[in-house]
């Protein structure tokens, strides 16, 4: 519980006075956040003393990358993340993305990977995926810091006239507006009303990248303004294996020099590596980089991210931060561990359709299917069918059939084959987002008698999917989608039913267009049920008489977790393992 003193103040330097109420902690880490705010303000009235648990001693877990990118940084924070929470620690995350974007939304995912969704609609880095699952939270479009973002809000804020007189600067204003970007994410509430007592910032390329400069610089300033015990820095770095098995440490010794020019110390370094190791290799690092032994942490590679926390825990990383950070010790939950050890009594392999080459793309569908997987003791492999090649009798050596989310024409004729083998050879389909409308083109060309079906975003034809009304006459393409959270109401007697257990749910989304209205009666004519609702929006597809063959405008792979796996996953599994039994029999 902290106290605050919530004051009204008027910015006496603004050319319109403003007044505001502000809280203002009598803690020197606030006072210096709130910095830019506290020379502008005249007081007016009395402090009235107020009560919160917002903010009490929150605690920052720095994480930072050097040599390379690439090595799983994101995957690093996670999981000591989640080392924490088996702890009974409430955990946030914020990701620092370097580039200029404001957010991921106009990236290509094939350079840079899945945009994930968020409940609010915001396109994300990858990562933000990673803390979701591991950390099972929600998070929001705050907890994405990027240079886009932070310039643009100082520029507005010197447009409006809040610095007049001053020349604006990196430093302090840029750094300033990261710290208090930071703070914000990290005192933001969960769902549940309650905060977190520790922040994981990432902070995304590596140490010594000129994007990354504003942003380490504000990192420094933080250790100074916070207690010691409140700000850990965590830096990991890649050992690679000369040809005769030794491990090397001078990239690592060059990225902690690179981070001492700026004047940052790594309080524990994890060494990204092939095979854990040893102590040798430890005692090398801890001389040269001024730490002790115990916190330089072997992560050496393991077939399955899940079991990260796992290997980090044996390695003692919870010793180390209770120790720097203050914090009790506490018995770990182990159920975690024990849900990523199960073993697995079947295999499936599922077949995923899709024009890029690259897992990295769809790494949400890859983890909701490792879930579904878990939880019915099923491992699921997964076939990569690139859309414009693979030869249309390999499709049967399929348990299931996937067809992804995407954007454009190319590869669809091919997606659309794979659906129509899927329907006509009673393999399980589920189709996602691009999948479902591809599987509403299938149904209309084949069945519905309209063979020039296609969607308004491939070109000429018999627009059965057709461009959201509200999205004809955007110019801009940032962020303007039908995004993140819509609930769809589901109907009685469906498997889209059945597989919710609900009868209404609320999923994310990232998409342009949908089913036309114009030709959603003669498509239940013919026999396809959309069986989930937004209003006269087509959220969900199904077919009678098909043993699983299921598709969503949404993207139910973005609320999947190990721990919660996502029910259209898991009914899909449990139809490729019963395709299999079938098969088999
Ligand atoms: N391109 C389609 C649309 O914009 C599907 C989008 C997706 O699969 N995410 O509606």
């Amino acid at each position: 519980m902290l106290i605050f003193t919530e004051y009204n103040v008027t910015y006496t330097r603004h050319p319109r006075p403003i007044q505001q109420q502000i809280r203002v902690l009598p803690d020197r880490r606030q006072q210096g956040i709130f910095a830019e705010d506290y020379y502008k303000i005249t007081l007016i009235g009395i402090g009235r003393k107020i009560y919160s648990n917002r903010g009490d001693h929150m605690k920052y877990i720095i994480i930072t990358g050097g040599v390379m990118s690439g090595l799983g940084k994101g995957i690093t924070a996670a999981s000591v993340g989640r080392i924490l929470k088996n702890r009974g620690y409430r955990v946030t995350a914020v990701k620092i993305d370097p580039y200029l974007n404001i957010d991921a939304g106009t990236m290509n995912p094939a350079q840079h990977g899945e945009v994930f969704v968020l409940k609010d609609g915001s396109e994300v880095d990858l990562d933000l995926g990673n803390y979701e699952r591991f950390l099972d939270i929600e998070l929001t479009a705050s907890h994405n810091i990027t240079t886009g973002k932070v310039y643009r809000t100082v520029i507005e804020k010197e447009r409006r006239g809040d610095f007049l007189g001053e020349t604006v600067q990196i430093i302090p204003h840029i750094t300033d507006q990261i710290k208090k970007c930071i703070q914000q994410a990290a005192e933001e509430e969960f769902a549940d009303g309650t905060t977190a007592d520790i922040c994981l910032v990432e902070v995304g390329g590596t140490v010594g990248d000129i994007e990354s400069m504003p942003f380490l610089e504000a990192i420094r300033q933080m250790r100074g303004d916070l207690p010691p015990q409140d700000y850990i820095l965590i830096h990991v770095t890649l050992i690679p294996e000369d040809t005769m098995g030794d491990f090397k440490t001078k990239p690592t010794q060059h990225s902690v020099k690179a981070l001492r020019e700026l004047g940052l110390h790594a309080d524990i370094i994890v060494g990204r590596s092939e095979d854990p190791i040893g102590a040798n290799t430890k005692r090398k690092i801890s001389a040269f980089c001024d730490l002790p032994q115990s916190a330089v942490i072997s992560a050496a590679t393991v077939p399955d991210t899940y079991e990260v926390p796992m290997e980090m825990e044996k390695e003692g990383i919870a010793d180390v931060l209770s120790a720097h950070l203050g914090l009790d010790k506490r018995e770990a939950d182990t159920s975690w561990y024990r849900l990523v050890t199960k073993e697995y009594t079947s295999r499936v392999t599922v077949a995923i359709v899709s024009k890029y080459g690259i897992e990295d793309v769809y790494i949400s569908i890859k983890e909701s299917l490792k879930h579904a997987g878990r939880a019915l003791s099923t491992e699921v492999k997964i076939a990569w069918l690139d859309a414009e090649r693979y030869e249309r009798e390999q499709l049967k050596d399929y348990d299931g059939i996937l067809i992804p989310g995407g954007f454009g024409k190319r590869g669809i004729e091919g997606k659309i084959e794979a659906i129509r083998f899927a329907r006509e050879n009673n393999i399980p389909f589920l189709g996602l987002c691009l999948g479902f409308q591809l599987a509403t083109i299938e149904y209309a060309r084949n069945k519905a008698g309209i063979p020039d079906a296609t969607s308004e975003e491939f070109g000429e034809g018999t627009h059965v999917i057709a461009i959201l009304p509200e999205q004809a006459g955007l110019n801009e393409l940032g962020g303007t989608m039908r995004l993140g959270n819509y609930f769809a109401d589901i109907r009685t007697g469906t498997l889209t039913e059945n597989l919710y257990g609900t009868s209404q749910i609320t999923e994310r989304h990232r998409h342009r267009y949908e089913v036309n209205p114009a030709f959603i009666s003669r498509l239940e004519k013919a026999g396809l049920v959309f069986s989930a609702t937004n209003k006269n929006r087509m959220e969900c597809l199904e077919l009678p008489g098909h043993p699983f063959f299921f598709a969503t405008q949404f993207h139910p792979e973005f609320k999947s977790r190990p721990t919660r796996p996502s029910p259209p996953y898991l009914v899909f599994v449990e139809a490729c393992r019963a395709n299999q039994r079938t098969k088999q029999a």
